[in-house]
This record gives C-alpha cells, structure tokens and sequence, in this order.
C-alpha cells in the first residue's frame, strides 16, 4: 500500500509505498463519525508485451480533487499522486495479470484522521491507495441485468453530493439495493424527481440507444451533469468515441434529461434499441430491462442475445485503449 500523511501545520508528509496493513486509530477519529472519507476507482492494466499503462488518471485525479475539497480535506497534486500510483503499479507489477479484462484495481482514498467529536475542518488526513487483481465482470461472457427502477428513495439531487465519490453517499444505496434484489433484480435504477428523470444504475452510469421519434435518427444518450449523477470517466469516455466514431455513422450523441416515460414509450413504439450501464469496474454492463410501476421495460435485447452491437463494441474499443492494443492518448504507460 501507499500512505502519505498530511497534517495542517505541516502540509504533506513523505509518502511510503509499505507492506499492507492495519491502522491503529483512535476511536474518536472524525472520519468514524462524520464521514471525512473519499475515494477513486480505477485500473493498472498489462498488454502481451507487459507493458503497464493508466488509463485517464488525470480524470481520476480531478475527481478525487473535486470530492476531498468538498468535505474540508486537503488536496494532493494530481501529477504528483499519478507518479506515485505509477511507481506503486510498477512495484506490483506481478499482481497485474495480462489478458484482457483483467487488471489490477486502485483504490485511492482519504480519510480525516483528526482526533475529535467536533465538527469541524480535520486537522490532520491520511491518504492511501490499495490494489487487488480482478478478473473479467462477466468471466463468462455478458450478461444482461434486469433492473428495478427505485422511486421511494433518491440517491443525488441538484446543489448535493451525489456527482462526488463520497463514502456516505454509498452506504445509503445499499438498502435499496438489497430491495431490488429480494425481488429478483440484479441492480436499482436510480430515477430523480416526480418526472422520474433516469439518472444511474446502481454504481454505474446510464446509456440508452433510442431511435428518435420525430426525426427518425438513432440517437445515444446519458443524462446531463446536473448534479445528481456521478461524473464517471467511463461515461466522459463513451460520449467522446460514441462523437468519434458514431456520428459519422449517422448517429447522434445527448447528454440530455430523459425520463422513464419516455424510455416506456421508445420501447411500446418499437424505438428503444439498447440500453447499458458505464463504469471502472465492468467497462459496460448490458441492461434486458427495467421495472417500472408493475410493468417490464425491455431494452431491445432478444431473449437469446446478452449485449448489442454499440454496447459490445463500446467495450471493444474502450477496453483496446485500456491495455493499449490501440495507441491512444487516454492511456498512459507506467
Ligand atoms: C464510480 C461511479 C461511477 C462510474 O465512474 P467511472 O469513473 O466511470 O468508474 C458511476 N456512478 C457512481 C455512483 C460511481 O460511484
């Protein structure tokens, strides 16, 4: 693991990369009680020839900048801790496996360490980044999940947090969450508003493939960064290739509001073409439908097909940069 302390007098103390290991921590530390906690999510991948890349860290750094400012931590150059988490990969670089979809997965977090039960600006912090090996989300192959689309509880909402990576924003999903799975779903769709705005698939980003209805053009939308979804780099990433190399196929990219209605509707008129959710962790994860007020919302998968085409090749592409099968400016060699 790497450590690096910081306290207000001080500013940023030496980092160190160190066996992994416990924290001794005095039960009155803030970050117990009030939440001072945030995090990243992201990956050190491996191509054939072993070479080790990042993929978009500036990304992440931003993020993390953006969260910890937000609830009084300190910041922490982003150059600086890229450095630093290329040196720690390239140390694990055992831990890295090389085939595609596998990776080693980088949790930068930071924690107020401060002694006290006032609330108040921590005086002190710790950073940490862990690692672990992962395989593929889907070892298998795809698999499509099934949706419940959650309207008795709100994950984000505009002039909040929810578009931060704050620890205390994840706890509270995991009710709702347990609720869609009691009732046979994979994960919740978290809706915003009495219009029922679609904003996020559980820990995931949402994107619908639609065929518009008045100017017939197939049209790939996610919603707008309002606030209320959090600003995954797989979305930005998905948006930039759908304008690349959609568009000059014909189709057509919005980061627009959208409701549940309105992807009802897509799907009764035969509209509605592909649906899937965007992160870290699963690249894509194709959606087959969507609970809505007693009804099934099919997201244009047949009964035999586990993803479609912009969805798989979404993945494709992303996942080529990743490893740097393609050469590309978003990944960056350890
Ligand atoms: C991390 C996260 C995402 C995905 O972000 P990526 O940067 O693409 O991994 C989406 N939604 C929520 C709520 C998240 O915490």
């Amino acid at each position: 693991m790497l450590s690096i302390e910081w306290t207000a007098s001080q500013g940023w103390l030496g980092p160190r990369i160190t066996p992994y290991q416990n924290f001794s921590l005095d039960p009155a530390t803030c970050v117990f009680h009030y939440a001072f906690e945030c995090f990243e999510g992201m990956k050190a991948y491996k191509n054939s020839k072993g070479q080790v890349r990042l993929f978009r860290p500036d990304k992440n750094m931003a993020r993390f900048n953006k969260s910890s400012a937000r609830i009084a931590l300190p910041n922490f150059s982003g150059t600086a801790l890229i450095d630093l988490i290329s040196k720690f990969s390239a140390m694990e670089e055992r831990f890295i496996p090389a085939a595609r979809g596998y990776s080693l997965y980088l949790r930068p977090t930071m924690i107020g360490t401060q002694r006290t039960l006032g609330v108040g600006p921590p005086g002190s912090a710790l950073l940490f980044v862990i690692a672990s090996p992962v395989g593929p989300y889907y070892p298998t192959g795809f698999k499509a999940v099934s949706l419940e689309a959650t309207d008795y509880a709100v994950r984000a909402w505009p002039g909040g947090v929810g578009n931060m990576k704050l620890g205390a924003n994840y706890a509270p999903c995991v009710v709702p969450q347990l609720q869609a799975a009691k009732r046979g779903f994979h994960q919740n769709l978290w809706l915003f508003g009495e219009k029922e705005f679609v904003t996020e698939v559980g820990t995931m980003n949402f994107f619908a493939a639609i065929r518009d209805k008045e100017t017939k053009k197939k049209v790939l939308m996610t919603a707008p960064l309002d606030g209320t979804i959090l600003e995954g780099v797989i979305r930005d990433s998905v948006l930039d290739l759908a304008r690349e190399r959609l568009v000059p196929e014909g189709w057509e990219v919005e980061e627009r509001k959208f409701t549940m209605s309105e992807l009802a509707s897509a799907e009764e008129e035969g509209r509605l073409i592909e649906a899937f959710g965007t992160g870290t962790a699963a690249v894509v994860s194709p959606v087959r439908n969507i609970h809505w007020k007693g009804r099934l919302v099919n997201c244009g998968l047949r009964e035999d097909q586990e993803v479609g085409e912009i969805t798989k090749r979404m993945k494709d592409w992303i996942e080529g940069i990743q490893h740097g099968d393609e050469e590309h400016p978003w990944s960056l060699k350890v």
